[in-house]
């Protein structure tokens, strides 16, 4: 057993329902976590500086602050009894700072690796798991230094990115000197462009007591840098590479002595090998698929790992698409944002909306996603092209 001394660890009984669970982050991960909680039975406690935030709005208690603000992390750690959060760029040291008071999962310090691409890839190649080839770049030494077989590459900033936030293409010396400038010479990672076949994501949940689940691996389509579509099923990617990455992220979690839910994204290229691309220390947008077709969700999961409940091995029980809903589907038809047509695509055989109470809707912004299940990839994947038509999205929806 390791770690049982460190600042987070929950040794001892299992928090039952009835206790009340905290969240760093009121967006829509921290709504369906609290959700999830809610549905076993446990109060909920959320801190967020916005004041009608998606989960300070379900929660019962809302903490308004900031996440650095000492005296907020006070108040959330007399109302919950332990604390996640759901998203990586709540500083690690208030994580650090709550882990004095109450049981704190994941720990700061696997947030602040998963919070920097350098500390982040460092850890990744520690593990003996291939990234894309990279160059790190925090000043003008380096980046007169960067090999030129790494372009045309992505340019991205080490911390803060997020949906593709952060990042600039880039395919000549030139280019990725201006395009580094423009980040005002922040710490940033060059990596080589790669010719992706397709995207894979992989969920695992480690306990307190080193005990872990994975859910089934997902196949990914983004656009825009963005995800747009995840389909789960038997036969979404070889068998094999669907092994390697599970066994891959297993490795990840373990190096880190990770309790909580964690996703490691991979890219798949041309010639069938796979590289990881990136870690999110929570629940991810990719594992939302488990809410309706899967009898553990990665909510439950992460509710579960917070509360030092056991582990059971989730069980997928139908094939199922995700498709993200951006706010760019309020304005199909010009400028004025119109509501979609959610009756109609309710009318659907097998389809679960999920809307996270966003008031506004903005292009790009994740406004919700669509979880569609039915008794064949195939029958779900009509259902996904008749929604994509009543929604004015490209057909087919998947590859
Ligand atoms: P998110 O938060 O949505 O996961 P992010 O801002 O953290 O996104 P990345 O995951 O690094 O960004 O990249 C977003 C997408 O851009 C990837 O899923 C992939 O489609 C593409 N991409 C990123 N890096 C590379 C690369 N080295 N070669 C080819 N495509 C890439
Ligand atoms: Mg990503």
């Amino acid at each position: 057993m390791s770690g049982s001394t460190r600042p987070g660890f929950r040794p001892g009984p299992p928090l039952l329902p009835g206790a009340t669970l905290g969240v760093l982050g009121g967006g829509q991960l921290g709504r369906m976590f609290a959700h999830s909680a809610q549905r076993m039975g446990y109060f909920t406690a959320v801190l967020d500086p916005d004041g009608s935030s998606p989960a300070g709005r379900v929660s019962h208690h809302h903490v308004h602050a900031a996440y650095d603000d000492i005296d907020g992390l006070a108040r959330l750690a007399g109302l919950a009894d332990a604390i996640t959060t759901e998203f990586e760029n709540v500083p690690a040291p208030s994580l650090d700072h709550l882990a004095a008071a109450r049981p704190v999962s994941p720990a700061g310090s696997s947030v602040a690796i998963a919070q920097d691409r350098i500390r982040e890839k460092a850890h990744f190649v520690r593990c003996g798991v291939e990234c894309a080839p990279y160059a790190v770049i925090e000043n003008a030494d380096q980046l007169a230094a960067v090999p030129e077989h790494l372009l045309p590459g992505i340019l991205k900033t080490a911390r803060l990115g997020y949906d593709g936030k952060g990042q600039q293409r880039v395919r000549t010396t030139a280019e990725l000197a201006a395009g580094w400038h423009a980040t005002g010479g922040v710490a940033c990672v060059l990596e080589k462009l790669l010719p992706l076949d397709f995207e894979c994501s992989v969920i695992v949940a480690r306990g307190h007591d080193g005990d872990m689940v994975s859910l089934p691996v997902q196949r990914n389509l983004h656009r825009d840098g963005i995800l747009a579509v995840t389909e789960v099923h038997r036969d979404n990617l070889p068998a094999e590479l669907a092994a390697r990455a599970t066994a891959a992220t297993r490795s990840i979690a373990e190096g880190l002595d990770y309790v909580g839910v964690l996703c490691v994204e991979f890219f798949v290229l041309a010639d069938g090998s796979m590289v990881v691309n990136e870690m999110a220390p929570r629940p991810h947008n990719s594992g939302h698929w488990s809410m309706d077709a899967s009898d553990v969700s990665q909510f439950e999961l992460q509710v579960r790992t917070l509360a030092g409940l056991p582990l059971t091995v989730p069980r997928q029980h139908s094939p199922a698409l995700m498709l993200n809903l951006l706010g760019d589907l309020w304005f199909i038809d010009g400028d004025t944002a119109v509501e979609p047509p959610w009756a109609d695509v309710l009318a659907l055989d097998g389809t679960h909306l999920h809307l996270y109470g966003k008031t506004e809707a903005r292009r790009g912004r994740k406004m919700g996603h669509l979880n569609i299940t039915g008794p064949t990839i195939e029958a779900v994947r009509a259902t996904a092209d008749f929604t994509a038509a009543l929604l004015g999205l490209p057909i087919p929806l998947s590859e």
